[in-house]
């Protein structure tokens, strides 16, 4: 547990039905003259989805703008360079990204090789950016990785396979959008991986070594709204309470763990997704029983709360017997929303493990895991 720490999150975030009609005026308010719209072609080709939405908004006012939409999941360095040349072939000024994690980090990572030099790679650790971005909003439609609201920016090097991330205060987009109208059409098998990303982002910063009293109140909070409303957003997708709720979580998990950082089930989920890319949430939600129940002697006493807050009954149990309790819970939950059990289910080949594991305790996500592990225990 901390007792200093700073606590970082973008300063203004709309959060509600219907907020995204106020981003045309917002891009007035911050001057934006052209905003290059960094999306995917999925989102752009929805009728009246988030991408049309956003738009109509910016006509509204008359911003005029540029589209980009080559965002590919688990974004590539390829996106980023074709997304710059298009900013500037365009006379860009600004950026505004619509999507989930992939097109967040994908235009924040255009916006990094914009103003840090072109060769992100070599800016891969924390707090390696010497400029400011141009100035950047985030319209988020999954709920989802928190990337609207963080100083993390995830690129796959395609060529290594390898996902590394950019971890700088200058990444915070200045204003994030949350719109739970956004997402009632997302599919189930989509609710389902990215709401599990927002429960591993609020389990993992709250066994962190880095978390902090601010941190736990969001993650207690956001696993309680996980355990009320993942399984019902998943089963009836525009059950728009359920949705809301899932989009408070998320900004919750997203805000915890961009000041508290996380743990081995995102430093190892990020090996699968570079080498097999394979859904970052679903990555996420196959290690997360295995990890923690790793984890559990490093910190039985957070685990044992942990199963309280997931709603077990742990009355006149030792503290292991609770702590077991919510690995058990975590599995149900997984179980439930129809996350497959083994990482054959996206390829994952025994070859690749060594690698993989290396480059695990490599990852800036596991230092503040619980429990130090080595090489074959990632292996294992
Ligand atoms: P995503 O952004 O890759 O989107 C997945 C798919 O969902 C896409 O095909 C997209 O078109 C579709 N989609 C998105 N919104 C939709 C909507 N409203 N309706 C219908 N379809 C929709 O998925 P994601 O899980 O949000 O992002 C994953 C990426 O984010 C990974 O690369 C991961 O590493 C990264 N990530 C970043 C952070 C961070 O803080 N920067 C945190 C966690 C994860």
């Amino acid at each position: 547990m901390k007792e200093n720490f700073d606590f970082l999150m973008p300063s203004v975030n709309f959060f509600g039905k219907g907020v995204i009609k106020k981003i045309g005026d917002r891009a007035k308010m911050l001057n934006m003259k052209k905003p290059l719209i960094v999306t995917d072609k999925f989102l752009r080709s929805m009728d009246n989805g988030p991408v049309a939405q956003t738009l109509a908004s910016l006509e509204a006012v008359g911003v005029p703008y540029t589209i980009y939409d080559g965002v590919e999941p688990n974004p590539k360095i390829r996106n980023i360079q074709e997304a710059k040349k298009v900013y500037l072939d365009n006379d860009c000024d600004s950026i505004i990204t619509v999507g989930g994690g992939s097109s967040h980090d994908a235009g924040k990572g255009t916006g990094i090789i914009l103003t840090n030099g072109d060769d992100i790679t070599k800016l891969a650790g924390i707090e390696t950016l010497q400029n400011p971005l141009p100035p950047l909003m985030a319209v988020n439609t999954t709920a989802g990785t928190g990337s609207e609201l963080t100083r993390h920016c995830v690129i796959t090097n395609e060529k290594t396979k390898l996902k590394f991330v950019v971890v700088s205060w200058r990444n915070i987009p200045l204003v994030s959008f949350n719109d739970p109208m956004l997402m009632l059409d997302v599919p189930a098998s989509l609710t389902a991986a990215t709401g599990m990303d927002t429960f591993v982002q609020a389990i993992e910063p709250y066994v962190s070594t880095n978390r902090n009293e601010i941190t736990d109140g969001q993650c207690i909070q956001a696993i309680k709204l996980v355990e009320e409303s993942l399984r019902e957003a998943v089963a009836n997708g525009h059950n728009i309470e359920a949705r809301t709720k899932m989009v408070e979580a998320e900004m919750l998990g997203g805000m915890a763990f961009n000041n508290a950082d996380l743990g081995y089930v995102h430093a190892m989920a990020h090996q699968l997704g570079g080498q097999y890319d394979a859904p970052h949430g679903v990555c996420c939600a196959m290690l997360l029983p295995i990890v923690e129940k790793y984890n559990i002697v490093a910190a039985p006493e957070r685990f044992a709360q942990l199963a309280k807050i997931m709603g077990e009954n742990t009355d006149g149990l030792s503290t292991r017997d609770a702590a077991d309790l919510s690995i058990k819970a975590m599995r149900q939950m997984c179980d439930d929303v129809k996350i497959p059990r083994s990482i054959k289910a996206i390829g994952a080949k025994p070859e690749d493990f060594e690698l993989m594991a290396e480059n695990t305790l490599k990852d800036g996500n596991a230092f503040s895991n619980p429990r130090k592990g080595t090489k074959e225990e990632i292996v294992q």
